[in-house]
């Protein structure tokens, strides 16, 4: 189904925002710029829009709505590209509304621990800014220097702190917004309770770009943690990994992290940083405490790579400083593109079990790879249950590697998870929404967005399988 918009209402689409917004804020007709909006990290394909708005103010978007609904153009909204479903891409063309250029980050509050700023700061300067206040924004995707504040809210980000500090949407205090009729809301507030009215702040927040364009956002801080202790835990199998972070929650112990990396994605990092990881591990755990003195966060790594020890690890290395940590981390953060590099092509999910069913996850994985003959290589946030199952294939084996992801997307429901834990449903997931959810409850999300959207212009063909509202 195209809903590709005609010529001529392209052509007088970009007459009308040129000179309503001003040639500087709108790019068309040059191909090369436009192929830079029409991808992202979900590697699902080159989709140039048409005409790329690159808004500076709320106004900005108005606009872009009026001239798109009166000429039925799609827009779809971006913020840095980093997304992993697709969720940003123009699959119908039109228009691609970048969030890019508005970075204002306008207050940080300390009386009331909180931060006003506009959607397309990098969530890493974010952070930064805070910090020197002496404030915390937990949520750490580790795309971080690669995605924008916006675009976490609109994907309801999490990352490898969630475990202990929650995702974007625990951050999320208010917003405003523009809906496709052009109208400004104001959702949310700037207080800890409140319960006013339906809470479409959180609708808001993981609506992927379908409901509406976040224009600025408030969120809430805490103090800054004074101490942060990492360490390494090394085991001989994954599932020996993963019984081990059972075991730490049961001794009561909630870590800031606990990634785990798989064999497979394990022998990526070596050939990419040989030397870096104990060559006999088969799996491995980034075990990180923070607390507000060092004792205190050192005490409680101890005690939890204590419990790794008395569940099998082989090994336990403690980073002494900052250079050490950063030893252990940054191969995690690019572990995706190191992937990435080890096959011609790459699907990369991001299941979450419950907590206790990782084990049997992990080898519903390996029997899965084993029976379609794909190499899948299984990392992630697994302290929370989130895995990122990374199916690596080329052009021969892509209908198998298709099948491997249903196989996995089934098997996760069937455990009593969900198809997606972070990177949202978008374009590549939409297929298997009805795995986990039910006609009527799909149904009455459709009629949600129709209320939003009804002429079905922003951001088509994402979420729903094909024949949703906006097809
Ligand atoms: C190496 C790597 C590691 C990653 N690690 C993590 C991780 O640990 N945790 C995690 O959650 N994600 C992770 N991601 C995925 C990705 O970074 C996040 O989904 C991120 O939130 C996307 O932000 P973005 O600015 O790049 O958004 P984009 O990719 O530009 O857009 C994503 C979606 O948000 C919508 N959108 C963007 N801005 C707005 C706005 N202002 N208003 C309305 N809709 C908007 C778009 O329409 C689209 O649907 C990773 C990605 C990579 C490449």
């Amino acid at each position: 189904v195209s809903l590709r918009p005609s010529r001529s209402a392209v052509e007088s689409a970009a007459r009308r925002l040129s000179s309503e917004l001003g040639d500087d804020r709108v790019l068309y007709a040059d191909p090369d710029l436009l192929a830079r909006y029409g991808s992202d990290y979900s590697f699902a394909g080159s989709f140039p829009p048409d005409i790329v708005v690159r808004a500076g103010s709320t106004k900005d978007v108005q606009t872009t709505f009026a001239v798109a609904n009166a000429l039925g153009v799609p827009v779809t909204p971006r913020g840095l590209g980093s997304g992993k479903s697709g969720g940003a891409l123009p699959i119908h063309g039109g228009i691609v509304m970048s969030l890019e250029r508005m970075t204002e980050l306008s207050q940080i509050d300390r009386d009331d621990l909180l931060v006003v700023t506009q959607p397309g700061v990098v969530t890493a300067d974010l952070m930064s800014r805070v910090e020197a206040e002496g404030l915390f924004y937990p949520p750490d995707p580790n795309s971080l220097k690669l995605c924008s504040i916006g675009g976490n809210v609109a994907c309801n980000a999490g990352g490898p702190r969630a475990l202990k500090y929650g995702v974007t949407r625990n951050y999320v205090l208010g917003m405003e917004v523009v809906i496709p009729s052009g109208e400004v809301l104001r959702l949310g507030r700037r207080t800890i309770k409140g319960v006013t009215g339906y809470d479409l702040t959180s609708l808001m927040v993981g609506s992927e770009g379908t409901l509406g364009v976040i224009t600025e956002i408030t969120l809430r801080l805490v103090p800054l943690p004074q101490a942060v202790e990492t360490a390494l835990v090394s085991f001989a199998s994954p599932i020996a990994a993963t019984v081990a972070i059972g075991a730490v929650f049961k001794r009561g112990i909630v870590p800031r992290t606990l990634e785990f990396l798989d064999t497979f994605a394990l022998e990526a990092v070596r050939a990419r940083t040989p030397g870096r990881f104990p060559e006999n591990a088969g799996a491995l755990l980034i075990l990180e405490t923070d607390a507000s003195s060092q004792a205190h966060a050192m005490a409680e790594l101890e005690r939890a790579a204590e419990v790794c020890t008395e569940h099998g690890a082989l090994d336990v290395l403690l980073a002494q400083d900052e250079v050490q940590r950063e030893r252990i981390w940054e191969p995690r953060r690019v572990l995706s593109m190191t992937l990435a590099d080890t096959a011609p092509k790459k699907m990369s999910e991001d299941i979450v079990v419950p907590r206790s069913r990782i084990p049997a996850m992990l080898e519903q994985v390996q029997q899965i790879s084993t029976r379609r003959k794909i190499r899948v290589a299984t990392y992630g946030h697994a302290g929370d249950g989130n895995l990122h199952v990374n199916v690596l294939f080329d052009e021969a084996s892509a209908d198998r590697a298709e099948r491997t992801v249903q196989d996995v997307m089934r098997a996760t429901v069937e455990l009593g998870g969900t198809i997606s834990g972070e990177h949202g449903v978008g374009l590549t997931k939409r297929e298997f929404i009805s795995f986990e959810q039910d006609s009527p409850l799909i149904e009455l999300q459709k009629r949600l967005k129709r209320t939003f959207d009804p002429n079905g212009i922003l951001n088509p063909g994402k979420i729903f399988p094909l024949g949703g509202p906006s097809e």
